[in-house]
């Protein structure tokens, strides 16, 4: 099967597996224990916070090791729920992990950050808006995981930064896929291990000194997230994000850009009526969102016809009650109701090979002279 959902979950990498298998037998105690054993583990996970500062560039003192990105996201809008926060201002681009967590936590306090045709939030609304109100926190996403769209948070963390006020950084489909160096600067910043070939169910939280934790129950993490540590998990994540850090400084992101823009150009050729979402906008490398020429049932027949080929791709959007909603995303892009159905997201990982985007071309162009017929079984859009 050849693998294009790596922005829903990327296979662990070879790294991250050796360093999780490795853990196991080196660290079996509880960082928190008071024995020799215990207190190798801590130090461990005090190397991995150090790791993951020095990429971030902050403090490891700032570093929260959470479950993910959802709890990390439900972690920062609870924690200014509890700070007392005002309004908050969500990007209409970001994960629902971000905008379902903000109304959880914060309710009618929650405004949306428009964004434009192009992909991206709106910053001169941001700007605008912030001459006249103060909100408690910006939140912006780094990259959209259903278009691979980059949002400028570099300029809005300098506009909230000019107006005293704090900015979170969802940058679950940046780290690993681009440099995290200067996410660190942001308030709040979260990822998650298993969208760059770390395991899944460990992320990471950078918070602000003074953090009211989500999890309470215990010591751990210094109060700011109650729990014993998944050591394994967390040394797996460092590997993962070392190896893709390498790969990153070795200029290897780039030839993957050019097979991705090569398969664009194939897929335009084949069907000259695909759109590409935000093209004109900088993207992540490895995400390609296109809006497919219109069948019945349009994104069901495409995804199974693919998945019988050996292609396994994604519709984008996430769709908890396997009911199909329009994606949010799409939505906030102007983009028309009656064509969210026509949405496939192609995310390609660091294995993805030529090969495998030619052959994802190669199996586009069947599947549509095949006259994509009906599926027999079609399970809900996959998430992330
Ligand atoms: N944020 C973004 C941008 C994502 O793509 C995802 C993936 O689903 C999440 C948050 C949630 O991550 P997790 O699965 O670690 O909770």
């Amino acid at each position: 099967m050849r693998y294009f959902d790596h922005n829903a979950t990327a296979p662990v990498c070879a790294a991250a597996r050796a360093a999780w298998l490795a853990a196991l037998e080196r660290f079996p105690a509880n960082p928190s224990s008071p024995h020799r054993l215990g207190a190798r583990a801590a130090t461990a996970l005090e190397e991995a916070g150090r790791a993951v500062a020095g990429w971030l560039g902050c403090s490891p003192l700032d570093v929260v090791w959470t479950s993910g990105a959802t709890e990390a996201a439900n972690a920062v809008f609870h924690h200014l729920a509890r700070a007392g926060a005002g309004e908050v201002w969500v990007s209409a681009l970001e994960h629902p992990c971000m905008l379902a967590a903000a109304r959880r936590w914060l309710g009618e306090r929650v405004r949306l950050v428009p964004a434009r045709p192009t992909g991206v939030a709106d910053l001169d609304w941001l700007a605008e808006e912030l001459r006249r109100r103060r909100p408690a926190l910006v939140a912006l996403m780094a990259a959209n995981n259903e278009n691979g769209v980059l949002q400028p948070w570099r300029e809005a963390l300098a506009l909230c930064r000019a107006h005293g006020v704090a900015l979170a950084c969802d940058a679950a489909q940046w780290v690993g896929k681009l440099p995290a160096a200067g996410l660190g600067e942001c308030d709040f910043v979260l990822g998650s291990a298993h969208k760059f070939g770390g395991p899944p169910g460990v992320g990471f939280l950078k918070v602000p000194r003074g953090f009211h934790p989500l999890l309470v129950g215990g010591p751990q993490q210094d109060g700011r997230r109650a729990g014993t540590e998944n050591v394994p998990g967390i040394l797996a994540l460092v590997a993962a994000w070392a190896e893709r850090e390498r790969q990153l400084a070795a200029g290897e992101a780039a030839e993957r850009e050019r097979w991705r823009d090569q398969f664009i150009a194939g897929l335009r050729a084949a069907l000259p009526e695909v759109r590409v979402v935000g093209e004109g906008a900088p993207r992540l490398w490895n995400t390609v969102a296109a809006v497919m020429p219109p069948v019945p049932d349009c994104r069901r027949r495409w995804v199974v016809q693919l998945d019988k080929l050996g292609l396994a791709v994604s519709t984008g959007a996430a769709c908890a009650s396997g009911k199909e909603q329009p994606s949010h995303v799409w939505l906030a892009l102007g983009g028309r109701p009656e064509e969210a159905d026509r949405l496939l997201r192609f995310s390609a990982g660091w294995d993805t090979t030529e090969a495998d985007w030619q052959a994802l071309l190669e199996g586009i162009r069947q599947a549509h002279a095949q006259g994509l017929r009906a599926p027999v079984a079609a399970r809900g859009a996959a998430p992330g």
